[in-house]
């Protein structure tokens, strides 16, 4: 007897539970853990809380529970229905486990340690389940912690979309720039997302309204989406996807005029790299040439001017110094140049408010590739469904467990 004793101490079953017996198979390393309850045994209903009901009938059911040292455990028990004289025959809902779950509260609670650490597949091969079913505890405790998750202060946002599958299908990151954490994925990379992620922040305490600044690149869709679903905010574009409008033009210009300038062949990275990127070799090239009067040469000190804009100590003296860059840029009779300068003047107020905000999308590239490497650790996600879910998991900051 002294060993379902131990059992039923280290289960911390509570009367009228206890356990009853237990059997351990050698072949299949099984250990089964038998749970019973006292005769008359009276229990709460589920449905209206009403205390004494008596046992109508009761039905067997099997949850897996953790391992007993490197035994697959099971616990067997038969569940009492109830009558309640409000509600009539109602299934008793067990200390050990949720309702409608084939495992235990303590098993779930191990499956979502591992979760964050490892691919699900891997996870359900460590605990010997079908990723299935794992994934179903995932969206089950995710579904929850993102019930209860509060939306109420957020005032700064940044967005931006991600590859969900190969080549095609993006979802939309919506983060808490105070908080670093993904608030929302929408599908799609289209206005329409900001509208969900509106709702969606309504439906957690949250205000449309009282979303005052966004950070994002200089996607239209985004754009319209924000004046059209926040309509507070005023927007910063993001320093990186600026900067790189200008850059991807020097490349251009470097790519045109290396069909009649060989020797620029192979140098994109000289012009593209920032100084203090560039090793030894790299600089001498590029100082060589660049006293060989090339465009390319050309469209890298406007380059390089341009992200001294970022380094101005007001935003009056940025603005004055963008006027002249754009000045400068536009008569550089560089097509490339010119058209990157014309971008930045259609989006002029927002590059500017980078000098009253300081806000940038680097914690959206940090979780971008925290879910990239999560997406090639999985060998991808077969639906979108569990894509979101794992994002919310890595950068969602969840409660995952509702607080005891
Ligand atoms: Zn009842």
């Amino acid at each position: 007897m002294r060993d379902l004793e131990t059992f039923q101490a280290a289960l911390e079953l509570k009367d009228p539970w206890f356990v009853a017996g237990s059997r351990f198979d050698a072949a299949t390393r099984r250990l089964d853990i038998d749970i019973s309850f006292t005769k008359r045994a009276r229990f709460a209903c589920p449905s209206c809380g009403a205390a004494g009901c008596p046992v109508h009938d009761a039905r067997p059911l099997t949850w897996r529970h953790l391992n007993f040292w490197q035994h697959q455990t099971y616990l067997n028990a038969r569940v009492p229905r109830v009558r309640c004289p409000a509600c009539g025959v109602r299934k008793v809902s067990v200390p050990w486990a949720r309702e409608g779950s084939g495992f235990t509260l303590l098993f779930e609670d191990h499956v979502m340690d591992l979760i964050p650490a490892m691919p699900v597949a891997a996870a359900a091969r460590t605990v010997g389940e079908h990723d299935t079913r794992l994934w179903r505890v995932i969206h089950h405790y995710v579904d929850g912690a993102r019930a209860r998750d509060n939306h109420s202060k957020v005032t700064r946002a940044a967005f931006d979309e991600t590859a969900a599958r190969r080549g095609h299908d993006y979802v939309s990151l919506f983060v808490d720039l105070d908080h670093s954490r993904v608030l929302f994925v929408a599908d799609g990379k289209d206005a329409a997302t900001v509208g969900a992620f509106a709702e969606d922040l309504t439906e957690h305490g949250g205000d449309p309204a009282k979303i005052t600044e966004v950070c994002i690149d200089m996607s239209a869709a985004f754009i319209k989406g924000t004046a059209e679903y926040l309509p507070k905010a005023e927007i910063t574009f993001d320093k990186f996807h600026t900067v790189k409008i200008v850059n991807d033009a020097v490349d251009e210009v470097r790519r045109e005029e290396q069909k009649s300038r060989p020797e620029l062949k192979k140098t994109r990275y000289v012009w593209l790299k920032n100084e203090t990127n560039l090793s030894s070799g790299q600089r001498e090239l590029r100082d060589g040439l660049a006293t060989r009067n090339l465009k390319t040469a050309r469209a890298y000190q406007i380059r390089l001017t341009f992200q001294e804009f970022y380094q101005q100590p007001t935003r009056q003296d940025a603005e004055t110094f963008l006027k002249k860059w754009y000045f400068w840029a536009t008569h550089s009779r560089l097509q490339p140049m010119i058209d990157a300068a014309s971008t930045v003047k259609r989006h002029w107020d927002g590059i500017l408010r980078w000098h009253d905000t300081h806000i940038a999308n680097g914690i959206l590239e940090g979780i971008n590739s925290l879910v990239q490497a999560a997406k090639a650790k999985a060998r991808g996600y077969r639906t979108s469904h569990n894509l979101k879910a794992m994002i919310y998991l890595i950068a969602g900051k969840l409660q995952i467990l509702p607080s005891t």
